[in-house]
């Protein structure tokens, strides 16, 4: 017995079950005493681990010392006073981080995987932590396996085990064989018998070691560069000030705090936290619609998407198939009925027909139930399904002739299976009767038919000649165009069993059954707003050409016609292979294996349908569109989408009908396989992206207005004169700044976010014009205040100027971040209500600058005086006229980029 062999009888009675699986009453007992299929948490972020992280921000350490030279010049409260802002930096750093983390954690969770198992006899989908000793696992290629088990039915298994031997290459596993935890099909499909599961797994064993690493996205390491250079830059600044004062003789104490002062203002405590926040709020709104985001980077990539490339079935369709037309004897029968209850009719020439009359729509019934491997059963008044939904589609339809799979496999079991894979397109099963074989075979229709050399018609069995063949494929086209799916059905008796190959050969043809899976409801639509902004859409489908030309048709995906169809000047070596296969935009598998890599590069920008395609050719596709430059999002399902999904620029999974190899391939999944899903994400993107600008420029926009207010004021008044003190710009820098730019980072999409082009990926935040606006708001900004605290005769009453000078920078958040809502638009595009979270923060943040300047303790440490309502007219008119000088810089900038 080879290493890891196990008997399967005694399998099944260790652990108490059989191959009908457990009951529902073993299966309660069974979590009580074994627990969820779960691993215990493993070593993961830690609260220290976020904690400690915060001093690697530069910022903090600028700060902390920014305090201790204080302490040097025996402002003590200048000290504390700093300490404890830090403290607060740290702090509010460390909850937005913990809660970003545990978002993400939460996020991760909403993709519960979900397993198919044999309970009472039946298929059943049941969540994976669900799983208890004795439970008997369905297992098909793409699956991770989620417990220890013993195999005891297997066709073609063969299982990826890398995650725990580290071996790359994949393992053929036979009955009796143990499979494990953590790993997976890639290959075939099987039973089993699970026997442990949770921490008394293989992989519980060396949980330990498996560690989910989460790595700061480009632009986020962007930002925290960006933000140290500041750090820098205020630090050079103000050790430059320091040297000034000093040779001009200025006393070092005073010099010190103004260089404190510069080093405060300058630096932006508030960026990396907001950059933080708006990601971690971005990734809730999205899973909010659905789209679960598994790595962060997606958020900002999302923005620059100029091609979608998405799957037919189940994304741009509903997958809820329902058979519609049978072609058999050269007749049409109409199947009528819809969803899945197995009520309907069968009409030929629209009278009622009695299939039984007739034994080749009998046969062909009987083979569409027996050629299936999914499940039908009524649960109350419900009928529940299990399985793909095209073998579902059939299953009911054979039903609907009370043909049911379970009685059928009861006098004819099944001894072998040929299994479905995308690239051979079809499906055989191989059945007991009456003492011989006989095999069923389901697929595209011209793959079945290649197999065929014969064909029945009312049970009598006709050579297959070309003209019937034609007829056949004929009809085919005819139900394609008009967007069914179709599957041709054959059988043999006494089938050659030499090979998997044999038994496909020689069939019997018996029919063409045609199903209709309409587009999703709001997926033209979606495919619209995609085309207005800039958006390509590009199907890729196993599907026939025609059917996949009647879907895209239907759903708009030609009405971006510019980059469709055959480009002008074809620059290519055989020009008239080119037209042929670029007639309509919508090219087959083998068309794509015609072209070399040169061919297709000129030509991948004018396709919008691949059908007929093999998975392998979607990295194919891939490459090439990147090479072309674009930034491609690309859909999967399948283990064999595995390699273009992790290609892609945004690998996007199905999060119902995707393989647990796909998910784990991918960037973002899609709670309901919705092409609509990642219109809205992409939408979403750009306005997180969006945000980010706006929130960047603001903040370094204020905190170059302080060292300008500053510098203007050392280098016109001298040294005695600073408009502000490094508490008060401490103050104004931690309360009146970080809430608005929260509201900032969180503000809705923008009207137009997808009327215009996607962003280049190149373009850095701060790109031309962000920039100019963040400098001339800087100096509007600075300029204003300084005219404030010079009007205000400082050199009599310093306090007085620079609370009023204070007041005026403080007043500005009431007016200035709402013009910051749109760095393109004027002000009033957005509406004044519509970002609550900004108008709560600017109240908030007005109200904490107003107790500095009342509470007799803190004006004191502030070195504040409280204003009269009089006095804060001029602050606050400074204030409004700042925001209209904004708009003005805006309406000149506007365009440039
Ligand atoms: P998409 O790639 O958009 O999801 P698809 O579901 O049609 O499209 P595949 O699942 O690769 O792609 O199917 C390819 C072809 O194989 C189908 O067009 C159909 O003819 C055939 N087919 C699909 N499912 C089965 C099945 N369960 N048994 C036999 N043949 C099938």
């Amino acid at each position: 017995m080879a290493e890891g062999s196990e008997k399967i009888e005694e399998v099944f009675a260790d652990v108490d079950s059989s191959e009908k699986g457990l009951t529902e009453e073993q299966v309660r007992e069974r979590l009580d005493k074994y627990g969820m299929n779960e691993l215990k948490e493993t070593k993961k972020t830690t609260t220290k681990d976020v904690f400690v992280r915060q001093f690697k921000n530069f910022i903090i350490w600028v700060l902390i010392a920014a305090a201790f030279l204080s302490l040097l010049v025996e402002e003590v409260i200048n000290f504390w006073v700093i300490m404890v802002i830090t403290f607060i930096v740290v702090m509010l750093g460390f909850f937005q981080e913990y809660r970003a983390e545990k978002a993400m954690e939460s996020l991760q969770k909403i993709v519960q995987p979900e397993t198919t198992v044999v309970r009472e006899g039946k298929p059943r989908n049941i969540k994976t932590k669900e799983i208890v000793p004795g439970d008997i696992l369905v297992l098909e290629s793409g699956d991770k396996i989620s417990g220890d088990a013993v195999v005891f039915e297997s066709v073609a298994l063969r299982v990826d085990e890398s995650a725990l031997t580290g071996e790359s290459h994949p393992v053929g596993k036979g009955k009796s064989e143990k499979i494990f935890a953590g790993t997976q099909v890639v290959h075939g499909k099987c039973r089993a018998v699970v026997v442990n599961t949770g921490m008394d797994t293989k992989l519980g064993q060396i949980a330990g070691l498996i560690q989910v690493k989460s790595e700061d996205t480009p632009l986020q390491k962007k930002i925290a560069n960006l933000s140290r250079s500041l750090a820098i830059l205020a630090l050079v600044a103000s050790l430059f000030t320091l040297v000034l004062g000093l040779v001009e003789g200025a006393p070092l104490e005073e010099m010190l705090l103004i260089a404190i002062a510069l080093a405060v203002g300058a630096v932006p405590e508030g960026l990396p936290l907001t950059m933080t926040l708006t990601l971690a709020f971005g990734m809730r709104q999205m899973a909010h619609h659905k789209a679960i985001i598994r790595k962060m980077l997606a958020v900002e990539t999302l923005g620059s998407t100029d091609i979608i490339c998405t799957d037919k079935t189940g994304t741009l369709t509903r997958n809820e198939m329902t058979v519609e037309k049978i072609f058999v004897n050269e007749n049409i029968i109409e199947v009528t009925g819809s969803g899945y209850a197995p009520k309907g009719e069968f009409l030929k020439d629209e009278q009622q027909f009695d299939v039984k009359q007739d034994p080749t729509v009998e046969r062909l019934l009987q083979a569409i139930a027996l050629c299936n491997n999914s499940s039908l059963e009524k649960r109350g008044d419900e009928w529940d399904v299990v399985g793909d939904p095209t073998e579902i589609a059939l299953t009911v339809a054979a039903a609907k002739a009370d043909f049911w799979k379970d009685d059928l496999e009861d006098s004819q079991p099944r001894t072998e299976e040929v299994t479905f894979t995308s690239e051979r397109k079809q499906m055989t099963t191989v059945h007991e009767r009456e003492g011989s074989l006989i095999s069923f075979t389901k697929g595209a229709p011209e793959t079945v038919l290649d197999g065929c050399d014969r064909m029945e018609i009312s049970g009598e069995s006709v050579s297959l000649n070309d003209e019937k063949r034609k007829h056949i494929m004929d009809k085919n086209m005819e139900f394609a165009s008009s967007a069914y799916r179709v599957l041709g059905i054959a059988y043999r008796e006494d089938p050659d069993m030499s090979s998997e190959d044999a038994i496909e050969q020689n069939m019997v043809f018996l029919g063409l059954v045609a199903m209709i899976d309409p587009p999703r409801e709001e997926v033209k639509e979606a495919v619209s707003t995609s085309h207005k902004a800039g958006i390509k859409v590009v199907m890729i489908t196993g599907d026939n050409q025609e059917t996949a030309k009647a879907i895209g048709a239907s759903i708009g995906l030609f009405d971006h016609r510019a980059e469709c169809g055959i480009p002008a000047h074809v620059n290519v070596a055989d020009e008239e292979k080119v037209r042929r296969i670029m007639e309509d935009c919508a090219v087959t598998g083998q068309e794509l294996d015609e072209l070399d890599d040169e061919e297709f590069e000129v030509l991948a920008d004018h396709i919008n349908i691949y059908a007929r395609t093999m998975p392998e050719q979607k990295l194919r596709i891939v490459k090439t569109l990147q090479k072309n430059g674009h930034i491609v999002a690309m859909t999967g399902d399948g283990v064999n989408d595995a390699p273009a999904l992790k290609k892609a620029d945004i690998g996007i999974a199905m999060g119902i009908k995707g393989t647990d190899v796909s998910k784990e391939s991918s960037v973002m999944v899609l709670q309901d396989d919705n092409f609509a899903t990642i219109v809205e994400a992409v939408k979403r993107g750009r306005a997180i992206y969006d945000n980010i600008e706006k929130f960047t420029t603001y903040l370094i926009s204020r905190n170059f207005t302080e060292v300008i207010l500053i510098l203007l004021g050392i280098t016109l008044l001298g040294f005695e004169l600073i408009p502000l003190l490094a508490l008060q710009i401490l103050f104004i820098n931690m309360f009146s700044e970080i809430m608005p730019s929260i509201g900032l980072g969180l503000d809705p999409p923008e009207k137009g976010v997808m009327d215009r082009a996607p962003r280049d990926p190149k373009e850095s935040i701060l790109n031309r014009r962000n920039l100019v606006m963040m400098v001339s708001n800087a100096v509007v900004m600075a300029s204003a205040a300084f005219l404030v605290f010079i009007s205000s005769n400082p050199a009599e009453n310093t306090q007085l100027a620079r609370t009023l000078t204070f007041a005026t920078v403080v007043s500005m958040i009431l007016f200035v971040p709402f013009a910051f809502r749109s760095l393109e638009k004027s002000i009033f595009s957005r509406g004044f209500f519509t970002n609550r979270v900004m108008l709560g923060g600017v109240v908030v943040s007005f109200l904490l600058t107003l107790s500095a300047m009342y509470i007799p303790f803190l004006s004191e440490v502030f070195e504040l005086v409280p204003l009269s309502l009089q006095q804060w007219l001029l602050p606050l008119g400074v204030a409004f006229c700042t925001m209209l000088a904004i708009e003005g810089v805006k309406a000149v900038t506007r365009g440039v980029k």
